[in-house]
C-alpha cells in the first residue's frame, strides 16, 4: 500500500528504531511510548485492521504473539508482566491502518483500560 505508514517503515522509506525482523514480521519502538517498553509488532503483509483478517492469516497472528513473547523476554519484562493488544477502529483509538500488536510493559497498568 503506497500511502501506508507501516508499509513505508517496512520498506525503509521512513526511519524507525527496529528491534526485530523475520520473513513474516518486523518490530520497532513506538514513536510516542506509553510505557518504558512500547514496541509495535507488525506483519509484513498489509492488513488494514483486524476486521480484514482472513482464515489464512491465523498462523500469522499467532506468530506475532510469539515475536512479542520473545521481545518481552529480551526487554526483561516477561516476568514482571506486559500487555499485548490490537486497537481496532475508532472506539479503540486505531490511527494506523496496518495492523500492529502493541507490546507494553515496564510499569504496572490499570484494568479496565481507559
Ligand atoms: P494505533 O493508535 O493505531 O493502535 O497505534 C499506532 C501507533 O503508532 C501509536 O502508538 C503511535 O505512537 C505509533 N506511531 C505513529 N506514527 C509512528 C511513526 O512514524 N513511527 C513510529 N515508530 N511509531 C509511530
Ligand atoms: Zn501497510
Amino acid at each position: 500500500m503506497a500511502d501506508c505508514l507501516f508499509c513505508k517503515i517496512r520498506d525503509g522509506k521512513i526511519p524507525s528504531k527496529p528491534v526485530f525482523e523475520d520473513e513474516l514480521a518486523f518490530a520497532f519502538r513506538d514513536i510516542n511510548p506509553q510505557a518504558p517498553t512500547h514496541i509495535l509488532v507488525v506483519p509484513r503483509k498489509h492488513i488494514a485492521s483486524l476486521n480484514e483478517l482472513a482464515e489464512d492469516d491465523a498462523a500469522l497472528i499467532g506468530h506475532l504473539h510469539l515475536v512479542a513473547q520473545n521481545l518481552a523476554k529480551s526487554e526483561g519484562i516477561a516476568d514482571s508482566g506486559y500487555r499485548v493488544l490490537f486497537n481496532t477502529n475508532k472506539d479503540a483509538g486505531q490511527t494506523v491502518w496496518h495492523i500492529h500488536l502493541h507490546l507494553l510493559g515496564g510499569r504496572a497498568m490499570a484494568w479496565p483500560p481507559g
